[in-house]
Protein backbone atom coordinates (compact mmCIF):
# COMPACT_ATOMS: atom_id res chain seq x y z
CA UNK A 1 0.00 0.00 0.00
CA UNK A 2 1.64 3.30 -1.33
CA UNK A 3 -0.21 6.14 0.63
CA UNK A 4 -0.22 9.37 -1.15
CA UNK A 5 -2.85 11.13 0.33
CA UNK A 6 -1.71 13.11 2.65
CA UNK A 7 -3.23 16.55 1.60
CA UNK A 8 -6.65 14.97 2.50
CA UNK A 9 -5.06 13.63 6.29
CA UNK A 10 -2.18 12.41 7.38
CA UNK A 11 -1.81 8.69 8.85
CA UNK A 12 -1.03 8.61 12.58
CA UNK A 13 2.01 7.41 14.54
CA UNK A 14 1.86 4.73 17.16
CA UNK A 15 2.82 7.17 19.59
CA UNK A 16 0.00 8.96 19.00
CA UNK A 17 -2.30 6.11 19.03
CA UNK A 18 -0.54 5.00 22.54
CA UNK A 19 -1.55 8.27 23.72
CA UNK A 20 -5.11 7.97 22.42
CA UNK A 21 -5.70 4.63 24.15
CA UNK A 22 -4.20 5.74 27.48
CA UNK A 23 -6.49 8.24 28.11
CA UNK A 24 -9.73 6.19 27.07
CA UNK A 25 -8.06 3.60 29.59
CA UNK A 26 -7.05 5.61 32.48
CA UNK A 27 -8.30 8.87 32.50
CA UNK A 28 -11.52 9.81 30.57
CA UNK A 29 -13.47 12.02 32.41
CA UNK A 30 -15.16 15.51 31.43
CA UNK A 31 -12.48 18.90 32.02
CA UNK A 32 -12.92 21.86 33.59
CA UNK A 33 -15.84 20.30 35.98
CA UNK A 34 -15.04 18.12 38.43
CA UNK A 35 -13.34 18.25 41.89
CA UNK A 36 -12.25 14.70 41.52
CA UNK A 37 -8.70 13.22 40.79
CA UNK A 38 -9.90 11.74 36.97
CA UNK A 39 -11.08 15.00 35.82
CA UNK A 40 -8.03 17.34 37.29
CA UNK A 41 -5.66 14.74 35.43
CA UNK A 42 -7.73 14.80 31.89
CA UNK A 43 -8.02 18.79 32.43
CA UNK A 44 -4.27 19.52 33.18
CA UNK A 45 -3.48 17.02 30.26
CA UNK A 46 -6.40 19.00 27.88
CA UNK A 47 -4.31 22.47 29.43
CA UNK A 48 -0.83 21.17 28.55
CA UNK A 49 -1.32 20.34 25.10
CA UNK A 50 -2.71 24.07 24.70
CA UNK A 51 0.27 25.06 26.24
CA UNK A 52 1.94 22.80 23.87
CA UNK A 53 0.40 24.23 20.73
CA UNK A 54 0.97 27.62 21.74
CA UNK A 55 4.64 27.10 22.00
CA UNK A 56 4.38 25.00 18.82
CA UNK A 57 2.85 28.11 16.82
CA UNK A 58 4.74 30.82 18.97
CA UNK A 59 1.51 32.24 20.12
CA UNK A 60 2.36 35.39 22.78
CA UNK A 61 -0.78 34.16 24.87
CA UNK A 62 -1.91 30.36 25.66
CA UNK A 63 -5.63 32.01 25.75
CA UNK A 64 -5.27 32.84 22.32
CA UNK A 65 -5.69 28.93 21.38
CA UNK A 66 -9.01 27.98 20.94
CA UNK A 67 -9.92 24.51 20.63
CA UNK A 68 -12.43 23.92 17.66
CA UNK A 69 -13.73 21.16 15.87
CA UNK A 70 -10.90 21.70 12.87
CA UNK A 71 -10.28 24.10 10.25
CA UNK A 72 -13.85 24.04 8.86
CA UNK A 73 -15.09 25.13 12.43
CA UNK A 74 -12.47 27.41 13.25
CA UNK A 75 -13.52 29.51 9.53
CA UNK A 76 -17.24 29.29 10.40
CA UNK A 77 -16.35 31.08 14.07
CA UNK A 78 -14.26 33.95 12.71
CA UNK A 79 -16.86 34.41 9.64
CA UNK A 80 -20.14 34.45 12.36
CA UNK A 81 -18.64 36.86 14.51
CA UNK A 82 -17.82 38.80 11.71
CA UNK A 83 -21.39 39.29 11.06
CA UNK A 84 -21.24 41.99 14.25
CA UNK A 85 -18.25 43.60 12.86
CA UNK A 86 -19.12 44.68 9.53
CA UNK A 87 -21.54 47.01 7.24
CA UNK A 88 -23.16 47.02 3.56
CA UNK A 89 -20.39 48.35 1.20
CA UNK A 90 -17.12 46.50 3.40
CA UNK A 91 -15.16 44.47 1.74
CA UNK A 92 -13.58 40.90 2.21
CA UNK A 93 -10.83 39.74 -0.09
CA UNK A 94 -10.48 36.11 -0.66
CA UNK A 95 -7.94 34.48 -2.83
CA UNK A 96 -8.32 32.11 -6.41
CA UNK A 97 -6.06 29.56 -4.46
CA UNK A 98 -8.70 28.41 -1.83
CA UNK A 99 -10.68 25.55 -0.58
CA UNK A 100 -14.36 25.52 -0.55
CA UNK A 101 -14.43 25.74 3.54
CA UNK A 102 -12.84 29.19 3.17
CA UNK A 103 -15.22 30.84 0.41
CA UNK A 104 -18.88 29.24 1.65
CA UNK A 105 -18.50 30.86 5.14
CA UNK A 106 -17.54 34.32 3.69
CA UNK A 107 -20.31 34.09 0.74
CA UNK A 108 -22.77 33.75 3.58
CA UNK A 109 -21.18 35.94 5.90
CA UNK A 110 -21.44 38.37 2.55
CA UNK A 111 -25.29 37.36 2.41
CA UNK A 112 -25.83 38.26 5.83
CA UNK A 113 -23.96 41.87 5.78
CA UNK A 114 -24.21 42.91 2.42
CA UNK A 115 -20.45 42.82 2.52
CA UNK A 116 -19.13 42.50 -1.00
CA UNK A 117 -16.54 39.73 -1.99
CA UNK A 118 -13.05 40.65 -3.94
CA UNK A 119 -10.89 37.90 -5.40
CA UNK A 120 -6.95 37.78 -5.48
CA UNK A 121 -6.67 36.45 -9.28
CA UNK A 122 -3.77 33.80 -10.06
CA UNK A 123 -1.61 32.73 -13.07
CA UNK A 124 -0.45 30.09 -15.03
CA UNK A 125 1.69 28.72 -12.33
CA UNK A 126 -0.75 28.63 -9.73
CA UNK A 127 0.55 31.55 -8.09
CA UNK A 128 -1.20 34.46 -6.55
CA UNK A 129 -1.03 38.08 -8.40
CA UNK A 130 0.31 40.10 -5.90
CA UNK A 131 -0.10 43.23 -7.80
CA UNK A 132 -3.81 42.75 -8.66
CA UNK A 133 -4.07 42.17 -4.77
CA UNK A 134 -2.76 45.50 -3.78
CA UNK A 135 -4.89 47.42 -6.05
CA UNK A 136 -7.96 45.11 -4.30
CA UNK A 137 -6.69 46.80 -0.54
CA UNK A 138 -8.97 50.28 -0.20
CA UNK A 139 -9.88 51.50 2.91
CA UNK A 140 -13.70 49.43 2.51
CA UNK A 141 -11.23 46.42 2.75
CA UNK A 142 -11.75 44.73 6.42
CA UNK A 143 -10.80 41.16 6.05
CA UNK A 144 -8.41 39.15 4.28
CA UNK A 145 -8.84 35.46 4.00
CA UNK A 146 -5.82 32.86 2.11
CA UNK A 147 -4.72 30.04 2.53
CA UNK A 148 -1.27 29.71 3.46
CA UNK A 149 -0.63 26.50 0.98
CA UNK A 150 -2.67 25.49 -1.56
CA UNK A 151 -4.40 21.67 -0.67
CA UNK A 152 -4.99 21.34 -4.48
CA UNK A 153 -1.29 22.70 -6.08
CA UNK A 154 0.68 22.83 -2.83
CA UNK A 155 1.79 26.53 -3.66
CA UNK A 156 3.12 28.41 -0.63
CA UNK A 157 1.55 32.21 -1.04
CA UNK A 158 3.39 35.32 -0.09
CA UNK A 159 1.44 35.58 3.24
CA UNK A 160 4.10 38.08 5.17
CA UNK A 161 3.00 40.40 2.37
CA UNK A 162 -0.38 39.65 2.53
CA UNK A 163 -0.40 40.36 5.83
CA UNK A 164 1.48 43.34 5.85
CA UNK A 165 -0.05 45.20 3.11
CA UNK A 166 -3.67 44.66 4.45
CA UNK A 167 -2.25 45.83 7.60
CA UNK A 168 -1.36 49.23 5.95
CA UNK A 169 -5.01 49.56 5.35
CA UNK A 170 -6.50 48.86 8.45
CA UNK A 171 -7.42 45.43 7.63
CA UNK A 172 -7.74 42.35 9.72
CA UNK A 173 -5.92 38.74 8.17
CA UNK A 174 -6.97 35.07 8.86
CA UNK A 175 -4.60 32.92 7.36
CA UNK A 176 -5.76 28.88 6.87
CA UNK A 177 -3.01 26.62 7.65
CA UNK A 178 -4.57 23.61 7.19
CA UNK A 179 -2.68 22.56 4.90
CA UNK A 180 0.90 24.23 5.76
CA UNK A 181 1.31 22.73 9.01
CA UNK A 182 2.29 19.44 8.02
CA UNK A 183 5.41 21.05 6.29
CA UNK A 184 6.47 24.66 8.14
CA UNK A 185 6.23 25.12 11.47
CA UNK A 186 4.64 28.98 11.58
CA UNK A 187 6.16 31.58 13.74
CA UNK A 188 2.33 33.77 14.22
CA UNK A 189 3.93 36.44 16.12
CA UNK A 190 6.72 36.93 13.65
CA UNK A 191 4.17 36.77 10.75
CA UNK A 192 1.98 39.12 12.96
CA UNK A 193 -1.15 37.68 11.51
CA UNK A 194 -4.55 38.18 13.24
CA UNK A 195 -6.34 34.60 12.80
CA UNK A 196 -4.60 31.43 11.82
CA UNK A 197 -6.21 28.29 12.02
CA UNK A 198 -5.41 24.35 11.18
CA UNK A 199 -6.39 21.06 11.86
CA UNK A 200 -5.00 18.22 14.13
CA UNK A 201 -5.67 15.20 10.64
CA UNK A 202 -3.31 16.95 8.74
CA UNK A 203 -0.17 17.08 11.10
CA UNK A 204 -0.59 13.17 12.32
CA UNK A 205 -3.03 13.84 14.91
CA UNK A 206 -7.21 12.68 15.25
CA UNK A 207 -9.37 13.73 13.19
CA UNK A 208 -12.41 16.26 14.56
CA UNK A 209 -9.85 18.83 16.44
CA UNK A 210 -8.45 21.35 15.37
CA UNK A 211 -7.31 25.47 16.55
CA UNK A 212 -7.76 28.65 15.87
CA UNK A 213 -5.63 31.25 16.79
CA UNK A 214 -6.46 34.45 16.94
CA UNK A 215 -4.64 37.75 18.78
CA UNK A 216 -5.96 38.57 21.81
CA UNK A 217 -7.73 41.97 20.98
CA UNK A 218 -9.44 40.72 18.03
CA UNK A 219 -10.88 37.61 19.77
CA UNK A 220 -12.34 39.85 22.14
CA UNK A 221 -13.92 41.88 19.92
CA UNK A 222 -15.60 38.89 18.45
CA UNK A 223 -19.06 37.70 20.00
CA UNK A 224 -19.30 34.48 21.08
CA UNK A 225 -20.40 31.71 18.53
CA UNK A 226 -22.06 29.20 20.29
CA UNK A 227 -24.02 29.05 23.36
CA UNK A 228 -23.61 26.18 26.34
CA UNK A 229 -22.25 25.29 29.23
CA UNK A 230 -18.20 25.90 29.84
CA UNK A 231 -18.68 29.56 28.22
CA UNK A 232 -20.24 31.37 30.33
CA UNK A 233 -19.25 33.07 33.77
CA UNK A 234 -22.80 33.89 35.23
CA UNK A 235 -26.25 32.63 33.97
CA UNK A 236 -29.77 34.20 34.87
CA UNK A 237 -32.64 34.04 32.75
CA UNK A 238 -32.51 38.16 32.55
CA UNK A 239 -28.93 38.18 31.70
CA UNK A 240 -25.69 35.48 30.90
CA UNK A 241 -22.08 37.12 31.34
CA UNK A 242 -19.50 35.22 28.98
CA UNK A 243 -16.92 33.83 29.97
CA UNK A 244 -13.16 34.86 29.12
CA UNK A 245 -10.50 33.61 26.80
CA UNK A 246 -10.17 30.82 25.36
CA UNK A 247 -13.28 29.41 27.14
CA UNK A 248 -15.79 32.13 25.44
CA UNK A 249 -15.59 30.09 22.52
CA UNK A 250 -15.36 26.99 23.48
CA UNK A 251 -19.06 25.77 24.50
CA UNK A 252 -19.87 22.25 25.44
CA UNK A 253 -18.00 19.14 26.38
CA UNK A 254 -14.76 19.49 23.64
CA UNK A 255 -12.76 16.74 22.42
CA UNK A 256 -10.68 16.21 24.68
CA UNK A 257 -8.92 13.07 24.08
CA UNK A 258 -8.59 14.62 20.51
CA UNK A 259 -7.01 17.94 22.27
CA UNK A 260 -4.53 15.97 24.12
CA UNK A 261 -3.59 13.96 21.39
CA UNK A 262 -2.84 16.98 19.58
CA UNK A 263 -0.47 18.09 21.01
CA UNK A 264 1.18 14.44 21.41
CA UNK A 265 1.45 14.50 17.44
CA UNK A 266 2.66 18.13 17.58
CA UNK A 267 5.74 16.65 19.86
CA UNK A 268 6.05 13.97 17.48
CA UNK A 269 6.99 16.03 15.04
CA UNK A 270 9.11 18.86 16.53
CA UNK A 271 10.94 15.83 17.73
CA UNK A 272 11.74 14.65 14.05
CA UNK A 273 11.87 18.62 13.23
CA UNK A 274 10.23 20.66 10.83
CA UNK A 275 13.11 21.66 8.86
CA UNK A 276 14.40 17.92 8.46
CA UNK A 277 10.89 17.24 7.27
CA UNK A 278 10.86 20.38 4.40
CA UNK A 279 14.46 18.87 3.14
CA UNK A 280 12.90 15.51 2.75
CA UNK A 281 10.00 16.83 1.58
CA UNK A 282 11.62 18.90 -1.25
CA UNK A 283 13.85 15.38 -2.00
CA UNK A 284 10.65 13.62 -2.64
CA UNK A 285 8.98 16.35 -4.39
CA UNK A 286 11.78 17.37 -6.81
CA UNK A 287 12.16 13.63 -7.39
CA UNK A 288 7.96 13.01 -8.19
CA UNK A 289 8.43 15.84 -10.97
CA UNK A 290 11.23 14.71 -12.39
CA UNK A 291 10.10 10.79 -13.07
CA UNK A 292 6.39 12.09 -13.96
CA UNK A 293 7.06 14.47 -15.97
CA UNK A 294 9.04 11.93 -18.22
CA UNK A 295 5.67 10.46 -18.77
CA UNK A 296 4.54 11.69 -22.51
CA UNK A 297 1.10 13.39 -22.23
CA UNK A 298 1.35 13.88 -18.33
CA UNK A 299 0.47 18.03 -17.43
CA UNK A 300 1.15 19.15 -13.85
CA UNK A 301 -0.69 21.85 -12.46
CA UNK A 302 1.11 23.89 -10.25
CA UNK A 303 4.52 24.81 -11.01
CA UNK A 304 5.35 27.56 -8.79
CA UNK A 305 8.90 27.56 -7.30
CA UNK A 306 7.43 28.10 -3.80
CA UNK A 307 5.49 24.68 -3.40
CA UNK A 308 4.97 21.69 -1.35
CA UNK A 309 5.25 18.32 -1.60
CA UNK A 310 1.69 18.09 -4.04
CA UNK A 311 1.53 16.80 -7.17
CA UNK A 312 -1.69 17.24 -9.27
CA UNK A 313 -1.83 16.35 -13.05
CA UNK A 314 -3.96 14.93 -15.48
CA UNK A 315 -3.34 12.47 -18.49
CA UNK A 316 -4.03 13.86 -21.59
CA UNK A 317 -7.26 12.59 -22.80
CA UNK A 318 -8.01 10.73 -19.69
CA UNK A 319 -9.98 11.51 -16.77
CA UNK A 320 -8.47 12.36 -13.63
CA UNK A 321 -11.00 9.87 -11.90
CA UNK A 322 -9.91 6.78 -14.15
CA UNK A 323 -6.37 6.78 -13.20
CA UNK A 324 -7.27 7.19 -9.81
CA UNK A 325 -9.23 4.20 -9.48
CA UNK A 326 -6.66 2.07 -12.01
CA UNK A 327 -4.08 3.46 -9.12
CA UNK A 328 -6.10 2.44 -6.25
CA UNK A 329 -6.47 -1.08 -7.69
CA UNK A 330 -2.57 -1.44 -8.19
CA UNK A 331 -2.57 -0.54 -4.07
CA UNK A 332 -1.81 3.31 -4.42
CA UNK A 333 -3.60 5.81 -2.64
CA UNK A 334 -4.58 9.54 -4.24
CA UNK A 335 -7.19 11.45 -4.37
CA UNK A 336 -8.95 13.10 -7.58
CA UNK A 337 -11.20 15.32 -8.21
CA UNK A 338 -11.71 18.86 -7.71
CA UNK A 339 -9.98 18.79 -4.24
CA UNK A 340 -12.74 21.31 -2.97
CA UNK A 341 -11.65 24.04 -5.20
CA UNK A 342 -13.60 24.16 -8.09
CA UNK A 343 -12.48 27.82 -9.08
CA UNK A 344 -8.85 26.19 -9.25
CA UNK A 345 -9.99 23.52 -11.65
CA UNK A 346 -12.20 26.34 -13.86
CA UNK A 347 -9.67 28.40 -14.40
CA UNK A 348 -7.40 25.20 -15.51
CA UNK A 349 -10.67 24.47 -17.55
CA UNK A 350 -10.11 20.82 -16.65
CA UNK A 351 -13.06 18.70 -14.41
CA UNK A 352 -10.32 17.50 -11.63
CA UNK A 353 -7.07 16.55 -11.37
CA UNK A 354 -4.95 13.24 -9.70
CA UNK A 355 -3.59 14.69 -7.03
CA UNK A 356 -0.37 12.82 -5.04
CA UNK A 357 0.68 14.79 -1.83
CA UNK A 358 3.62 12.88 -0.03
CA UNK A 359 4.55 12.98 3.99
CA UNK A 360 7.98 12.80 5.88
CA UNK A 361 7.28 8.97 5.86
CA UNK A 362 7.01 8.23 2.13
CA UNK A 363 9.84 7.18 0.14
CA UNK A 364 11.53 7.40 -3.28
CA UNK A 365 10.73 3.95 -4.22
CA UNK A 366 6.81 4.65 -3.87
CA UNK A 367 7.22 6.97 -5.57
CA UNK A 368 8.93 4.82 -8.17
CA UNK A 369 6.04 2.84 -7.78
CA UNK A 370 3.40 5.43 -8.63
CA UNK A 371 5.06 6.72 -12.01
CA UNK A 372 4.60 2.92 -12.81
CA UNK A 373 1.00 2.50 -11.57
CA UNK A 374 0.51 5.93 -13.96
CA UNK A 375 2.63 4.23 -17.08
CA UNK A 376 0.11 1.30 -16.45
CA UNK A 377 -3.04 3.43 -16.44
CA UNK A 378 -1.86 5.28 -19.21
CA UNK A 379 -1.60 2.31 -21.08
CA UNK A 380 -5.25 1.07 -20.25
CA UNK A 381 -6.91 4.00 -20.83
CA UNK A 382 -6.09 5.34 -23.70
C1 LIG B 1 -8.23 20.33 4.63
C2 LIG B 1 -8.34 21.76 4.40
C3 LIG B 1 -9.39 22.51 4.95
C4 LIG B 1 -10.51 21.87 5.73
O1 LIG B 1 -10.06 21.24 6.86
P1 LIG B 1 -11.07 20.37 7.75
O2 LIG B 1 -10.19 19.61 8.67
O3 LIG B 1 -11.82 19.47 6.80
O4 LIG B 1 -11.98 21.31 8.44
C5 LIG B 1 -9.40 23.87 4.74
N1 LIG B 1 -8.43 24.47 4.04
C6 LIG B 1 -7.41 23.80 3.49
C7 LIG B 1 -6.35 24.54 2.74
C8 LIG B 1 -7.32 22.42 3.66
O5 LIG B 1 -6.30 21.75 3.11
Amino acid sequence: MVYFDNAATSQTPQQVIDVIVDYYTNYNANIHRGVHTLSQEATDKYEQARQTIQRHFNAKYVHEVIFTSGTTHSINLVANGFSALLEKGDEIIVSALEHHSNIVPWQMLCERTGAILKVIPMNQHGELEMDAYDALLSENTKLVFVNHISNALGTINPIKHIIDNAHQIGAAVLIDGAQACPHIKPDLQDLNVDFYVASAHKICGPTGVGILYGKEEWLNKLPPYQGGGEMIAEVTFEKTTYAGLPHKFEAGTPNICGGIAFGAALNYMNAIGFEAIADYENELLDYGTEKLSEIEGLKIYGTSKNKTSVISFNLEGIHPYDVGSILDKLGIAVRTGHHCAQPIMNYFNIPGTVRASFAFYNTKTEIDTLVEGVRKAKMMLS
